[in-house]
């Protein structure tokens, strides 16, 4: 990453930290991805069962490679034939990996979600929820988070899923509602009830879409 860029990451990474603090969330920041991977590592317990939504920033960083390598007890939703049996073990497990369509300044994080599953865990089930945020998913404010997800996020999955969606044919969301929209649920977490339970790597990289 260029010098000027990463010392602009970093001063806006700090503001950005505290809006998240401020909401009862833990965040940190790594200048590297190899950074991110060993601080994620050092928050999951050996032993823990971790599953995940789609996340591609923790692809990204090698972080689900070495959860599915190491002494966890990775849940392997691609493994399960009853994708309902997977769902439901991932509402217990103890660590969701997940990232955000968009990120605030201030700390509030966005999620669409098309099944579902990956906000519904954000949410609520999970005993803790690790989330790996490239700086470029941070936004001015929360209407530039969601114009972020439906016009970045969502055009670029919709793509990568093959499916049939105006945005995947055009970039640009058109407020659709087709079978195969990925926008039934928005998520906006503003604040974290429970202390600790949501935790935000934000790297200085750009990460996922
Ligand atoms: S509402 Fe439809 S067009 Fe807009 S981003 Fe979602 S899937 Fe794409």
């Amino acid at each position: 990453m260029n010098e000027m860029i990463t010392k602009r990451n970093e001063l806006l990474a700090q503001k950005v930290i505290q809006g998240l603090q401020s909401r009862n969330m833990e965040a940190s920041w790594a200048a590297t991805r190899e950074e991110a991977l060993a601080q994620a590592l050092a928050w999951i317990p050996e032993g823990s069962s971790v599953t995940m939504g789609g996340a591609m920033s923790a692809h990204e960083i090698g972080l689900v490679d070495a959860l599915k390598n190491g002494p966890y007890r990775f849940i392997d939703r691609d493994t399960y034939a009853d994708k309902r049996e997977a769902m439901l073990l991932a509402y217990d497990a103890d660590y969701f990996l997940s990232s955000a369509n968009a990120l605030t300044q201030d700390g509030i994080l966005v999620n669409i979600d098309g099944n579902a599953n990956r906000v519904s865990a954000i949410a609520q089930g999970p005993k803790h929820v690790l989330m790996i945020i490239g700086m470029n998913k941070v936004c001015p404010d929360l209407d530039s988070a969601m114009k972020r997800a439906r016009n970045v996020a969502a055009p670029i999955n919709a793509q990568r899923f093959g499916l049939q969606t105006p945005c995947a044919k055009t970039g640009l969301c058109m407020d659709c509602k087709s079978p195969d929209t990925i926008c039934c649920q928005f998520l906006i977490t503003r604040f974290s009830r429970h202390a600790g339970r949501i935790r935000v790597i934000l790297v200085n990289e750009s990460l996922g879409f």
